[in-house]
């Protein structure tokens, strides 16, 4: 497995696999690899010759009181996990030289990006598109495979590749969970083992949602009310409960195919996020 630290290594690499005739696919990640991102990874594997994964904190996704500083790094392990899959090279760059000094152009979507998430993460969603346009040049990806764990990252990726005709193919990967059924995050490592318990009442409401759709209950309005209703039970702040269609993220008038519910809620200090698309 190569190691590039470098954006022009990592491009000069891409560069010789394609002058051979290899496919390229490119796995963006903050690290801290979890069996989520290794399902990534192997999808990956499916869908390009190579594969390279990004192992990146990027600084300017994070909110002034967010935990850009705190967050969880442990490049060693995460290199073996890599290596074991038979990854072809990671991309680990310093800040420094993903941004070079003084970078003022970013890219900023103006719709989807504004709800959900971004109504509490004001610039998060500029910070991710900026850095994966970036990934996206530097690595001169075929395809990039990112999680439905991040629905709505998902979706304003897709948005922003449909409108400025990035040439690169986005794939979406299911979400992993853990046995309990607690999404699988980096961020669970914040969680006391009490928290971790409170933190499973967030899969527990969208399986409840989910049977109740199933049994033909399709009012959005009722479902969100009783997700809420579960979440101001064992959490400790309720950010947003949503019903809205998977591609567009518009409140869906009723729940049905590629309705997606999504929530995001704290546990303690955690912030967690989960959802789930009704099939
Ligand atoms: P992160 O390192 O959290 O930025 O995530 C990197 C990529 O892994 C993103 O595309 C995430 O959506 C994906 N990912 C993270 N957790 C999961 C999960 N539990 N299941 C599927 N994909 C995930």
């Amino acid at each position: 497995m190569k190691v590039c630290r470098t954006k022009k290594s990592l491009s000069a690499l891409s560069a010789a696999w394609h002058r051979a005739g290899e496919t390229v696919a490119l796995v963006p990640t903050m690290g801290f690899l979890h069996e989520g991102h290794l399902s990534l990874v192997r999808l990956a594997k499916k869908k390009a010759r190579r594969v390279v994964v990004s192992v990146f904190v990027n600084p300017t996704q994070f909110g002034p009181n967010e935990d850009f500083a705190q967050y969880p790094r442990d490049e060693r392990r995460d290199f073996a996990l890599l290596r074991a899959e038979g990854v072809d090279a990671v991309f680990a760059p310093t800040p420094e030289e993903m941004y070079g000094a003084e970078a003022t152009v970013s890219l900023v979507e103006s719709k989807l990006s504004k709800v959900m998430c971004g109504a509490f993460r004001p610039i998060h969603f500029a910070g991710v598109l900026t850095v994966v346009l970036k990934l996206f040049n530097a690595s001169r990806a075929d395809v990039a495979v990112f999680g439905r764990k991040d629905a709505q990252q998902l979706a304003v990726i897709r948005r922003m590749v449909r409108d400025l005709d990035v040439p690169v193919r986005i794939v979406g990967a299911p979400l992993v969970r853990e046995k309990d059924g607690l999404a699988l995050s980096s961020r669970n490592t914040y969680l006391s083992p009490a928290e971790h318990e409170r933190a499973l009442a967030l899969h527990e409401a969208l399986d409840e949602a989910e049977a109740d759709y199933k049994a033909g209950r399709t009012d959005p309005r009722r479902s969100v009310a009783k997700i809420e209703k579960a979440l101001a039970k064992a959490c400790d702040r309720v950010d947003y409960v949503v019903a809205v269609d998977a591609d567009t993220l518009e409140p869906v008038k009723k729940l049905g195919p590629n309705t997606l519910l999504a929530l995001a809620a704290y546990v303690g200090k955690t912030r967690l996020i989960d959802n789930h698309v009704l099939r």
